[in-house]
C-alpha cells in the first residue's frame, strides 16, 4: 500500500496540529489545498498573514482587535461595571453570538493547568486584578470552562478578587460537567449566564 508523497504528509501533519481537526479531516483539507487554484491558495495565505500582522490584544480586555482598543471596550452603551472572565477569545465570541450579554470581558488566554505547567503568571490574571482594583467594577462573572482546570482557575480568581468587595459569580449552572464553553449553543450559554450563582 502506497502512502502519500512526503510533501503531502508534511502538510497533513501541520494541519492536524490545528485545534479540532482529526487526522481524517487534516488529510481532506491537505488534499483540497493542493487541488486549489494558485490565486485561491494565495488569498488564503494572505488572509492568514494579514490577520496575524494587523491584530493585537486589546490593552484592556485582551480580546483580539485591529484597533487600539477593541470594539467592546470602546462601546459606551455596554455595561463596563460587569466583567465576564473567559479563558479564550473563542469563548468571548461564543457569548457574543448569544446577543444577550451587555457587559464587558476579560480574556485570560488560558486556564491554570498544573499538568501542562500553565500557572497564574502565564495568564492575564494580574491584569484582571489591576482592572478591578482601579474601581468602577460591580460584578465579575467567572465563565471559565466547567472542568477541572476551569474550576481551579475560578477558585483562584475568587481568592484574589475577594478583597475588593465586588460581587463574584460563576456561570456553568446547567452546563454539563466537562463541556467547553465555545461548543455550547447560544441558548444554553445565555441561560448559564442568567442563572449564574453569586459566590459568597
Ligand atoms: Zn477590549
Amino acid at each position: 500500500m502506497a502512502g502519500f508523497p512526503k510533501k503531502i504528509e508534511n502538510l497533513i501533519t501541520e494541519i492536524s496540529k490545528l485545534p479540532g481537526i482529526g487526522p481524517k479531516s487534516a488529510e481532506r483539507i491537505a488534499l483540497h489545498i493542493i487541488s486549489m487554484d494558485d490565486y485561491k491558495v494565495d488569498s488564503l495565505v494572505n488572509a492568514i498573514k494579514d490577520a496575524r500582522k494587523n491584530l493585537h490584544l486589546c490593552p484592556i480586555c485582551f480580546n483580539l482587535t485591529d484597533k487600539e482598543v477593541c470594539d467592546i471596550c470602546s462601546d459606551s452603551k455596554r455595561d463596563h461595571s460587569t466583567i465576564c472572565v473567559v479563558e479564550e477569545v473563542s469563548d468571548l465570541y461564543a457569548i457574543e453570538k448569544s446577543g444577550e450579554y451587555r457587559g464587558v470581558y476579560h480574556v485570560l488566554h488560558g486556564r491554570i493547568d498544573p499538568m501542562n505547567h500553565i500557572s497564574v503568571e502565564d495568564l492575564k490574571i494580574k491584569e484582571l486584578v489591576e482592572r478591578v482594583a482601579k474601581g468602577g467594577v460591580k460584578e465579575v462573572i467567572i465563565a471559565t470552562n466547567p472542568n477541572f482546570n476551569g474550576d481551579i482557575t475560578s477558585l483562584y480568581l475568587q481568592k484574589v478578587l475577594k478583597p475588593f468587595g465586588v460581587k463574584i459569580s460563576r456561570i456553568a449552572t446547567g452546563l454539563p460537567k466537562g463541556t467547553e464553553i465555545d461548543f455550547v449553543d447560544s441558548v444554553t450559554l445565555i441561560m448559564a449566564i442568567k442563572d449564574r450563582k453569586e459566590i459568597k
